[in-house]
């Protein structure tokens, strides 16, 4: 058995007996890890309000590799983003990277990125301006797609190279990314804000986002096929979604 010392996002968690806590965690080095948390249930635990979802966290373990469930011995608070707390939007928004992180399913090697590109993340959320959010949700799931080697073509027509300047452009998320009316006839329509939208975002700015509901819709829509395509799991927008219903 080893004692393993990292940082964490904490993910979320569920009940264990009457006063312990099975707690999900992305870690910088390890990437996914699940841990108990004994007597965190408990109002004097040295766990307590620490291991909220979206809390990052340092945390000390016992590593048995034989097994599914580590053993956590100890959590101190890192950063907590009380903006995102408070407000249910910015909550949702962080939500939705707490999906991806579940998705995009990653072991030891290439945990950091994600790692730190989460956090920069939340950071954001906790503090920018609400009509920003969007953008900084999909900046993060492109740039986290880049990072994994599945990086959508949304400029150039992927059979022709063409570039099309009008509303005349399809997202196919099994071709990889976008193709001009003439190759592409079964895909997504996108319009040129949502492909605009896209393209800046994947470059790493969330300075312009959506600005209308359609826009909105269609970007989800085609980073959601392509997460799905490549395997890379649920939707992330489900939060944001739940949050519209509710
Ligand atoms: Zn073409």
């Amino acid at each position: 058995m080893a004692i393993r010392k990292d940082e964490a996002i904490v993910l979320g968690r569920r009940r264990l007996q009457e006063s312990s806590l099975i707690v999900d965690l992305f870690t910088r080095h390890a990437g996914r890890l699940r841990v108990v948390a004994k007597g965190a249930r408990r109002t004097r635990s040295r766990f307590s309000g620490v291991l909220e979802p979206t809390t990052v966290v340092q945390v000390v373990y016992y590593e048995k590799e034989t097994r599914d469930l580590q053993l956590l011995t100890q959590a101190d608070l890192v950063e907590s983003y009380s903006g995102l707390r408070e407000s249910l939007l910015r909550l949702s928004y962080g939500y939705a990277i707490i999906e991806s992180l579940i998705g995009m399913k990653r072991e030891e090697s290439g945990a950091e990125t994600l790692f730190r590109l989460a956090r920069e993340t939340f950071r954001e959320i906790d503090a920018a301006a609400e009509d920003r959010l969007e953008a900084v949700l999909w900046r993060f799931l492109l740039l986290a797609l880049e990072d994994t080697g599945f990086k959508p073509e949304l400029e150039q027509c992927l059979a022709c190279g063409r570039v099309e300047t009008a509303d005349e452009m399809v997202f196919d998320s099994r071709a990889g990314g976008v193709l001009c009316r003439r190759h592409g006839a079964a895909g997504l329509a996108l319009s040129l804000e949502t492909r605009e939208v896209l393209i800046e975002c994947a470059r790493g700015s969330a300075d312009r986002s959506p600005s209308r509901g359609r826009v909105t819709a269609e970007g989800r829509e085609a980073i959601r096929r392509f997460l799905v395509e490549h395997g890379l799991g649920r939707s992330p927008f489900r939060p944001l979604e739940d949050l519209i219903r509710s």
